[in-house]
This record gives C-alpha cells, sequence and structure tokens, in this order.
C-alpha cells in the first residue's frame, strides 16, 4: 500500500497534514475522509491507483464554460470525502470507505492517460469524490497526462492546507472549486467544515497560480440561497476574484442526509440576476432541464452568445481556436468577440 505525502508524527498518533482537519490517528485508525488509514509506515491511501467511478463526460458537465468548451472529458473518482456535506449529490460515492476498493478498478497514472488519448478527450478530470483525499494520486495522473498533451481538471471544495495545495495546483491546468455557501455557520452545520480555507484556496488559485478557474455553488432553498447571501457572495467574488471569473448556480435535489424540497427554477433565476447586477459578467444556472439563455457564454462586451449550449451540448458560434463545436469541429479565430472584446478562458488547442 502506497503512504502518503503529507503526515507526522507526534507521539503514537500520526497527524495527517492534507487537510485542516489534521485528523490524529492511531495505528489501525482511519480519517474522517474514510480514505487515509494510519499503519506502522505511516499514513497510506489504500486506493492509490484505483478508480471507483469513470466516464467520458463533456466538460459543460464538470462545470467548465470556458475551459476548451465543447471538449471531452475522462472523468474519474475514487471513494470518501474530507468534508462531510449533509447535502451530497454524489454520497454514494463520497460516504464510500476505503474498503469499497474491491469494488475499484486499478488504473495506474500511465493507463489513465492512455484511456483518455484513446477516447478522444482534451483533458482528464479529477471529480465524482473530491481529489483532494487522492491527491498524491491524482498529482501523478496529472504528470502522466501532461507527458501526452492532455489537460488536468481538478473538481474539488478546495478544503487543503497550503502545502499540497501548492503542488496540487502546479500539477493541473484547470479547477471548478465549490464555494458551497457564504459563512461560517453554513459551513459548520451543513458540511461539517469550515469557510476560511476555502476562501482561501479561491484566493491562492486565482491570484498565485495558471489554473482556469470556474466556482459552483449549489443553492439549497432555505439554507444557502437568501438574497443577501448571494450579493455578500457575489460582491466578495467581483471584489477579490474579479468580475470575469464564471460562476456556476446550480439547483439542489434531495440527497443523502438532507430531504427538503429542489431548488425552483424561479429562485436560480433570481440568484443569477442579483449576481449580475452585482457586476459579475458569467453567471450561469445549471441542473435544470431547460435554463435557457443562462447556459450561453455572451460576450461581456456587446452581449453577444458567442458559446450556445443546449444540456451539456456547446456549439462555438464565434470562431475560437481549439473550441469544438456539437459536431466536432474546431472553428479557427481568435477567442475575442467581433466587437474586439476578449473572452476569458483557455480556448487554444494544445494538441
Ligand atoms: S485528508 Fe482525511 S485523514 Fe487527512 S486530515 Fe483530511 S479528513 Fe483527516
Amino acid at each position: 500500500m502506497r503512504i502518503a505525502r503529507w503526515w507526522h508524527r507526534e507521539g503514537e498518533r500520526l497527524v495527517c497534514d492534507l487537510c485542516p482537519r489534521r485528523c490524529r490517528l492511531r495505528s489501525g485508525q482511519t480519517g474522517f475522509c474514510a480514505l487515509r488509514v494510519a499503519t506502522d509506515e505511516g499514513i497510506a491511501l489504500p486506493t492509490w491507483g484505483r478508480v471507483s467511478a469513470l466516464a467520458v463526460d463533456p466538460i459543460e458537465k464538470k462545470p467548465l464554460y470556458h475551459f476548451y468548451p465543447g471538449s471531452q472529458v475522462l472523468s474519474f473518482g475514487t471513494v470518501g470525502c474530507n468534508l462531510g456535506c449533509r447535502f451530497c449529490q454524489n454520497w454514494h460515492l463520497s460516504r464510500g470507505r476505503a474498503g469499497a476498493e474491491q469494488h475499484s478498478r486499478p488504473l495506474p497514472p500511465p493507463a489513465i492517460a492512455n484511456l483518455a488519448v484513446e477516447n478522444g478527450c482534451d483533458s482528464v478530470a479529477f471529480t465524482y469524490n473530491d481529489p483532494v483525499i487522492f491527491a498524491e494520486y491524482a498529482i501523478a495522473c496529472a504528470h502522466a497526462c501532461r507527458a501526452r498533451g492532455i489537460q488536468s481538471v481538478a473538481v474539488t471544495a478546495g478544503y487543503i492546507e497550503a502545502a499540497p495545495r501548492r503542488e496540487l495546483f502546479a500539477a493541473i491546468d484547470a479547477a471548478n472549486i465549490d464555494l458551497k455557501g457564504f459563512s461560517e455557520e453554513f459551513y459548520r452545520r451543513y458540511c461539517l467544515a469550515h469557510l476560511k480555507p476555502v476562501l482561501e484556496t479561491l484566493l491562492y488559485a486565482v491570484h498565485q497560480t495558471s489554473v482556469w478557474v470556474e466556482i459552483t455553488t449549489l443553492l439549497i432553498p432555505g439554507a444557502n440561497s437568501a438574497p443577501e447571501q448571494i450579493r455578500a457572495m457575489a460582491t466578495w467574488i467581483r471584489r477579490e476574484l474579479g468580475a470575469e471569473i464564471p460562476w456556476h448556480l446550480t439547483a439542489y435535489r434531495p440527497a443523502y442526509r438532507l430531504r427538503q424540497r429542489s431548488t425552483p427554477p424561479n429562485l436560480l433565476a433570481e440568484a443569477r440576476r442579483i449576481a449580475l447586477d452585482c457586476g459579475l459578467r458569467f453567471v450561469y444556472t445549471g441542473n435544470l432541464p431547460d435554463a435557457g439563455d443562462a447556459l450561453n457564454t455572451r460576450c461581456a462586451g456587446c452581449g453577444r452568445v458567442l458559446v450556445e449550449r443546449q444540456g451539456f451540448r456547446a456549439k462555438a458560434l464565434v470562431p475560437v481556436p481549439g473550441a469544438k463545436d456539437g459536431n466536432g469541429e474546431a472553428p479557427a479565430g481568435a477567442a475575442r468577440c467581433s466587437c474586439g472584446r476578449q473572452l476569458p478562458g483557455r480556448f487554444t488547442a494544445r494538441r
């Protein structure tokens, strides 16, 4: 079994230095994430090199709307999670235990890169459960992919300590980072976590790395969706991260331990309107059967539709290098609207 990178000994205990929980484990104990386990040799990673879920997805499904729109991404995850969200939409994996690896499939990093190439994917995504808890494996996969011209994406809650964060973000090319709410109370009550480390990860990723970042917030009626909370979140995002970072507001459905009603479409539409009023330029809504224009990417200058979407299908209407349309064609041209305004994101094909 692989030994983890980030831990130290304190007397009889092993302290995990990967995430802010800093679990203190006696030999044989498993961390909060239900994945990392203390052994006599150190903290071990039973799921290194094994995947529990694997699929080829449109990149829009991550969701990433400004990162090679229309391209395909090889997506995989393991089991466990270092947050305890009562509303987890992937709880069958996130609440899976390390012992569930017998249901997983061995896929060492070079095999992940091979699979991506064989399936015509431009990128690989660490998703379904949080890649923070399998960071060593994710980083190794990202390196193997980079050597083959494949980019890497992390879909994460951003709950990670500074040292592993530096290594993870140095290895990847894009991230969708959850901002699950905007109060310590929400993070504590609904996620069994804290808000501050997540804000620190967002600031770090946007200002100190070259990683392309988009944000997702799952809006839960009566929990994190009050207009003043949306306004506070949007104002912070604009002031601290910039007006052009894409923000995905997605609909919650009853799952795991939270059974309250699903997010109604009008709540998402109102939240989007507030975010746009606060000055954010790219605000999308998702997890709805028909979000209409809220799926499209419009020029922030003239309002022209630059990338049109239906469900998870994307079609670039204005030439964008590397952006494939629904037929798999890659129109030539600049990532720029005809009015001259640049479209933020990654649109130039690397292979
Ligand atoms: S990664 Fe897991 S074991 Fe390590 S501190 Fe976080 S929850 Fe605990």
